[in-house]
C-alpha cells in the first residue's frame, strides 16, 4: 500500500505546481513584471555600500523585524498613516497565503474578479474556501453591480481587488473600489503591487477604515528577488494576523537591503519613471 499518497489530500494530488517560465536564448521575459535590470545599476558606490551592508548583516541572529527600522523607512518613504499597522511578508503572496488563512472558517468565501492575480484563488483552495469570481467587464472594467449583488449574495469574508488589476493593467475607478470596501461584509485587500504604476493608492485609508488591508510589494518597482511585500491596516485586522505570520519570515540579508534601498527612493522612482516611459514609447 502506497501510505505516502494515502495520506495526501485529495485536492493537492489534483493540482499542478507553479512553474516558473525558462527562458529560451534571446527572449525577453514579460510575465512577472521583473525590472529589466539592477536598481542600482550604473551606481558604483551605491553597490558597493550595498556589498558592504551584505557583509555586516548579522545572519547568525534571528532577524527582528520590528527592531530593524524598516517599518519606520516604509512609513517615510510611502507615507503609511500613523493609525495603520504594519506587516511584512516575504512577499506579498505570503501575506495573500495568512490573510486567507485568518478568515479559513468552515462555509466561508473569498470574492475575487475574473481575470486577476491567480494566487487569491489558489489561496481560497489551500485553506478549503469557496471561491466566487465576478467576470471583468469585456472591455476589461468593473462590472460593480455584479460585485455589489455577489457580496449581498455570498456575504464573503475577504474580498481581493488588484488595483491597478493584473493580469489586464486596467485600474479600476477609485469610487468603484470605494462601493466595494464600503459594501463589503468583510475584510477587502486592495492589493497594490503596481501602485507605483498608477497616480492613486488607498494607502492614505489604511488604518482609518476598519475592514481595509492596502498591500504592496516591493518586487514590481526592482526587488523581486529581496522578497517583500507589505501590508498596512487597522490595528483589529493586524493585531490577529501577527498572530499567525512566523515570527521570522523576513531575513536578514532583504531587510538590510531593504532598509538601505528605501533610503534611495529617488533612484527607484527613476527607474520607474523611466520604466513607464520606455513602455509608452
Ligand atoms: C506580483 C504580484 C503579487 C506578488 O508579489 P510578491 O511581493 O513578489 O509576492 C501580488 N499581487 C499582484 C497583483 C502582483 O502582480
Amino acid at each position: 500500500m502506497n501510505r505516502v499518497a494515502d495520506v495526501i489530500r485529495d485536492d493537492i494530488k489534483v493540482m499542478t505546481a507553479y512553474q516558473v517560465a525558462d527562458l529560451p536564448e534571446g527572449f525577453i521575459k514579460l510575465d512577472a513584471m521583473e525590472c529589466p535590470h539592477h536598481p542600482f545599476a550604473g551606481y558604483e558606490s551605491l553597490l558597493s555600500e550595498w556589498a558592504d551592508l551584505a557583509k555586516q548583516a548579522p545572519i547568525h541572529l534571528y532577524p527582528h523585524t520590528a527592531k530593524s527600522g524598516i517599518y519606520e523607512e516604509l512609513r517615510d518613504v510611502f507615507g503609511i498613516p500613523d493609525k495603520a499597522e504594519i506587516a511584512l511578508g516575504n512577499g506579498s503572496d505570503e501575506l495573500i497565503q495568512f490573510l486567507t488563512m485568518l478568515v479559513a472558517k468552515p462555509n466561508a468565501r473569498v470574492l475575487g474578479i475574473e481575470p486577476s492575480f491567480v494566487m487569491y484563488r489558489h489561496n481560497a483552495a489551500l485553506y478549503g474556501m469557496e471561491y466566487v469570481s465576478v467576470p471583468l467587464n469585456p472591455d476589461f472594467t468593473l462590472n460593480l453591480p455584479a460585485v455589489l449583488s455577489a457580496i449581498e449574495q455570498h456575504q464573503p469574508s475577504l474580498i481581493f481587488i488588484a488595483y491597478p488589476n493584473n493580469p489586464t493593467g486596467v485600474c479600476f475607478k477609485r469610487e468603484e473600489v470605494e462601493a466595494v470596501i464600503r459594501a463589503a461584509t468583510g475584510i477587502v485587500v486592495v492589493d497594490e503591487a503596481y501602485g507605483a504604476f498608477h497616480h492613486d493608492s488607498f494607502l492614505t485609508w489604511a488604518g482609518e477604515v476598519e475592514n481595509l488591508v492596502v498591500m504592496r510589494t516591493i518586487s514590481k518597482i526592482g526587488f523581486a528577488g529581496l522578497r517583500m511585500g507589505y501590508a498596512a491596516a487597522s490595528p483589529s485586522i493586524m493585531g490577529e494576523l501577527a498572530k499567525i505570520l512566523p515570527p521570522y519570515n523576513m531575513n536578514q540579508l532583504s531587510l538590510a537591503v531593504a532598509k538601505f534601498s528605501l533610503k534611495h527612493h529617488q533612484i527607484i522612482q527613476q527607474n520607474i519613471d523611466t520604466l513607464k516611459t520606455s513602455v509608452r514609447a
